[in-house]
């Protein structure tokens, strides 16, 4: 039974070089308390809430998500909120975390959000040069960074997390490792440091080709991978999922849904849910969104399969350091399929990337986790 929620908030001041999100370019001054396309937009997404069935258990994480969601008023903020615990109900200690960027946000705001129950948030940092920042279309300064985490701690939120990115056009392993030592110094609870991926329509992806010069090498992403596990973990952060590390006890609950293949509603554009054992994406431009929702237009859902589960189970669990207990998946799948795996997990063991230990199994750290895309590709071959 889903206990989760994801909120898509899909509105960005400017369009970053490299993403690829479902977003729309709102420009440098809009806030949710002047722009009607975003009050709009909120009603729209309660309409969207309220339609939705409860299965009877209390939310324990919520995530608002984007684009941009601290570009929203925190009354927006407090309406969605309110929205779900009608609807669905919020549970007491819910994990309700919200994206903020630099430059979007005041302590008033903050404060404000915390009233209405945000309690945890997740801050697009990225990089700590100015240089790589303007070079990949952020619409933030470093110094906007630290602003903006001095703000967070004054609003008296403990537990944030800052978004990093390796392998960035001219990025060098110095600049990285910089990154890294500024983003601790700043104490969050939480760090997440994603490779560049040069996705197709984008900036970057129109920009650069896979082995650009202007690029990090494979090598060099690797270092940079090694480095953030060996900085992020002197400075005491567990690294508990391929790219994300958290201090004891701040691991991000909402997230882990996803990676342990729990359901979970979506709400919003471009937003996928996960329940009843059906993947559903809803349209990712407003005006198909808003259609849909007016209309209560039907969309064919193909049923994930048990395969489907199977797969995604795998693919989803190595991610995390605790890796998939053999146990469990004989128990919800098959012990044939169990049986089927171990020549995969052996020979994934024999390379070094995979660890079987009382029952588990888990990618190594680091090794396991750089060469993950190769298991698990080995994995998705010998099932699909
Ligand atoms: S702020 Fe985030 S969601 Fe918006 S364009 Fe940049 S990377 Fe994409």
């Amino acid at each position: 039974m889903p206990t989760s929620v994801y909120l898509h908030i899909p509105f960005c001041r400017r369009r970053c070089y490299y993403c690829d999100f479902p977003v729309s370019v709102v420009g440098d001054r809009a806030r949710g308390e002047t722009n009607p396309a975003i009050a709009d937009y909120v009603n729209i997404l309660c309409q969207e809430i309220k339609l939705a069935s409860s299965f009877g258990a209390p939310l324990q994480t919520v995530f608002l998500g984007g684009g941009t969601p601290s570009l929203l008023a925190a009354n927006q903020v407090e309406q969605l909120l309110q929205a779900l615990d009608q609807q669905l109900g919020l549970a007491t200690n819910a994990e309700i975390s919200l994206e903020v960027d630099p430059g979007t946000f005041t302590l008033t705001q903050l404060q404000a959000y915390r009233a209405a129950g945000v309690n945890r948030l997740s801050l697009g940092a990225q990089a700590f040069q100015d240089q790589l920042l303007a070079d990949c279309g952020r619409s933030h300064t470093v110094s906007q960074i630290e602003q903006a985490v001095e703000i967070i701690q004054q609003a008296g939120f403990s537990n944030f997390s800052l978004d990093l990115i390796s392998g960035l056009p001219g990025q060098s392993l110095e600049q990285w490792q910089a990154s890294l030592d500024q983003a601790i110094a700043l104490m969050p609870t939480h760090l997440s440091a994603y490779d560049l991926v040069l996705e197709p329509g984008t900036v970057f992806g129109k920009r650069y080709q896979p082995e650009d010069i202007r690029l990090p090498t494979d090598h060099t992403s690797a270092q940079m991978y090694r480095l953030a596990g060996s900085t992020l973990a002197a400075a005491g952060y567990q690294h508990y999922e391929i790219s994300n590390y958290a201090q004891a006890g701040w691991q991000c609950r909402h997230n882990r849904v996803y990676w342990l293949n729990q359901p979970y509603y979506g709400f919003g554009m471009g937003a996928t849910s996960y329940i009843t054992g059906q993947r559903f994406s809803r349209p990712r431009t407003r005006r198909e969104y808003y259609e849909w929702i007016k209309t209560g237009a039907a969309i064919a859902i193909p049923a994930v399969t048990l395969l489907d589960e199977w797969l995604e189970t795998l693919m989803l669990g190595l991610r995390l350091s605790e890796g998939l207990a053999l146990a469990d998946l004989q128990a919800k799948f098959s012990s044939a399929w169990v049986t089927r795996l171990q020549p995969l997990l052996a020979a994934a063991s024999d390379r070094g990337w995979l660890k079987i230990s009382a029952d588990r199994i888990y990618l190594t750290d680091p090794e396991g986790f750089l060469f993950s895309n190769q298991v698990l590709r080995s994995l998705w071959q010998a099932f699909d």
